[in-house]
């Protein structure tokens, strides 16, 4: 049997924002374990406060590889983080580059979220319309929390607060200081492939007319969020995926920032509706094979 995705360190995914392992019976990384596992991966969906501080869900993350190394016997993972998951990837990265062979960021908001900025601007903290955004999110934590499936342990700490200043382009730069491992140093450029002996790559997706919007996302109501948040970008204007722009998600080795993918067609989502000529489970794919010929 072929095995062309039977990588050296097993694959560990980490979501973003409200991310889940599964809700019900849905997972979150739609179709993407089960085609990585077919080739043979050892692909394992992890689970981290939902909404918190990028630190706080790092050092959660670095407990849960502490643990895959003693179950799997593997001195190293390969980590892929989604969204926010890419910043509690880098973090994990950054404290243990011993436990880490690889950090592949998908649409993370490497130098922070315009939408992020938006919210902090027009739902500020403390006033009434902040609050009531915060208790709609703690709600939304809450309830999903309830509805996992997919993963057991202790109950995670949400913080809508913190997680706020872990996403927008001033917190995100604030935490790049601290954690520069992979971040290009001209806006736009690709950062070190290699750090610490870790290895960085990134790709993102920008809405693209004609294209984004059709196929399987014209039956998809998250890309209409993401369409109408992409109108609070203004520095990456028209070069977005509705959360993260194109540049903001440059880390390491750039593999691609202008897939026809929105920030929920990159992980496959809803259901596999995505747009006309978006691939994402391809993506993932071909960045195992390159693990794999990368010998990691
Ligand atoms: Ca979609």
């Amino acid at each position: 049997m072929s095995q062309p995705f039977a990588t050296r360190y097993p694959l560990v995914f980490v979501p973003g924002m409200l991310g889940f392992v599964r809700m019900l019976l849905y997972p979150y990384w739609f179709g993407i374990l089960k085609a990585l596992r077919k080739g043979g991966a050892t692909a394992i969906a992890v689970q981290v406060s939902p909404i918190n501080a990028t630190e706080v869900r790092g050092e959660q993350l670095l407990l849960i590889i502490e643990r895959i190394r003693r179950e799997t016997g593997a001195d190293k993972v390969n980590l892929f983080g989604h969204s926010q998951g890419a910043l509690t990837a880098r973090y994990a990265a950054a404290k243990r580059p011993d436990w880490v062979a690889s950090v592949t960021s998908v649409a993370g908001p490497n130098h922070g979220s315009e939408l992020a900025d938006y919210l902090e601007s027009h739902y500020p903290h403390g006033t009434a319309r902040g609050r009531l955004l915060k208790a709609v999110l703690h709600a939304l934590a809450h309830l999903m929390g309830w509805l996992e499936t997919g993963w057991r342990g202790p109950s995670l700490p949400i913080d809508v607060h913190a997680s706020h200043l872990s996403l927008t382009c001033a917190g995100v730069a604030r935490f790049n200081l601290q954690y520069p491992q992979g971040i290009p140093l001209t806006w736009g450029g690709q950062g070190e492939p290699l750090v610490n002996g870790v290895r960085y790559y990134s790709w993102s997706g920008v809405l693209q007319d004609r294209r984004s919007n059709e196929g399987g996302n014209r039956l998809d109501g998250t890309h209409v969020s993401c369409r109408l948040f992409a109108k609070t970008f203004v520095r990456e204007a028209g070069y977005c995926d509705g959360m993260v722009g194109r540049y903001s998600s440059h880390l390491g080795q750039v593999i691609g920032d202008d897939y026809p993918m929105d920030h929920f067609d990159i992980v496959n989502q809803s259901l596999g509706l995505v747009g006309k000529g978006a691939e994402p489970v391809r993506l993932f794919t071909e960045q195992a094979a390159r693990l794999k010929a990368a010998g990691l």
